[in-house]
């Protein structure tokens, strides 16, 4: 049987990949159409995340020319990942299967096919995964693959070398649309939502054209926000941390006792020193992980939307949507 598939794409300043992008989006859900994956009325729906170039205008001549298209205009830049959940929850109701991958063809979009008949499988969610990943640099590769270390070993059930190339059945969507956070970590989420999953494995391409709009600042912060979304060990390890220097601490003042009963008490000025510098350092990391779980609250607590929509335009026409956060 066929479903009815909405591919979602966030871009933010892609007006050098889009019209590629777009040819062979056409060549591909044709394809799809005629292999009986997907229905006729499948759609793509491309989220302009508040871009500087001409992609919104580009989006909106797509629409123009081919009702395949389908455009969400963000009121403003809100990154990545509040793109994507937009075009999500845009989607939601609206399919019977959703894929998100990015703008930029490093998502082997001949991967649709496999994840479409995982669904029919039965899979509720398809992750994409890298193959390789030749085609990143030696340092993307690298702090990557760490992160993900880091996130297991902090015991985030975590997909190894999967961005968010992913199939979402609507189920998944609906049960996506209930985590309320405003800390949006969505390659995190989707694994809590449950449901039966599976992988795919493709082969990642290099970028088609223009440059990462990730870069090491955006790719850090949001490896923080991955770890500290879903794990409190960070703040576990503080506790850890201070029971072990409290034992040792112990010690320091069994030295020092034996040293002044034993009348040296001048010296020792060296680990005076060295010890008030760790302890100070130490003292000020910890307050930074502390903030930084604040922070989170401080954001949760607000419950600002997590993204705005100015324009959605689909079948119906152009519409003005505000609700479309929940
Ligand atoms: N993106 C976005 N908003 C942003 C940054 C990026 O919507 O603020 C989109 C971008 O257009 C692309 C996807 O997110 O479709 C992934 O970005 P990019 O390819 O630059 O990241 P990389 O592959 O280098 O990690
Ligand atoms: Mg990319």
């Amino acid at each position: 049987m066929a479903h009815k598939l909405m591919v979602v794409i966030p871009c933010y300043n892609e007006e050098e990949v889009l019209p590629e992008t777009s040819r062979r989006l056409v060549d591909k859900m044709a394809s799809l159409v005629k292999k009986g994956l997907i229905t006729e009325d499948s759609r793509v729906l491309l989220v302009n995340d508040g871009s500087r170039d001409r992609t919104w205008e580009m989006i909106c001549d797509l629409h123009k020319q081919n009702p395949l298209f389908e455009g969400v205009k963000l009121s403003r830049n809100r990154g990545h990942q509040n793109a994507l959940l937009a075009g999500l929850m845009t989607a939601r109701n609206r399919c019977d299967i959703s894929i998100s991958m990015d703008a930029d063809l490093q998502d082997d979009m001949d991967a649709m096919d496999r994840f479409i008949e995982k669904y029919n499988e039965g899979c509720e969610i398809v992750y994409g995964v890298r193959n390789k990943r030749e085609t990143d640099t030696f340092f993307k590769r690298e702090t990557a693959l760490m992160f993900y270390r880091l996130m297991k070993a902090l015991g985030v059930d975590i997909t190894f070398n999967h961005a968010d190339y992913r199939l979402m059945s609507n189920r998944a969507l609906n049960a996506l649309a209930q985590f309320d956070e405003v800390n949006l970590f969505l390659r995190g989420l989707a694994p809590l939502a449950g449901f039966q999953s599976d992988v795919v494995y493709y082969d990642r391409a290099e970028r088609f054209a223009g440059e990462s709009k990730y870069p090491f600042k955006k790719m850090l912060a949001f490896a923080i926000d991955g770890i500290t979304s879903f794990s409190v060990k960070p703040l576990r390890l503080i506790t850890t941390v201070g029971m072990v220097i409290f034992v040792l601490s112990l010690f320091m003042l069994l030295y020092a006792l034996i040293s002044w009963v034993s009348g040296h008490t001048v010296s020792g000025w060296t680990s005076t020193l060295a010890s008030i510098w760790m302890i100070g350092g130490i003292q000020l990391l910890s307050l930074g992980v502390i903030g930084e779980y604040v922070g989170k609250i401080y954001n949760e607590a607000k419950r600002r939307p997590r993204f705005i929509i100015d324009r959605y335009l689909s079948e119906s026409g152009d519409d003005p949507v505000v609700d479309h956060q929940k």
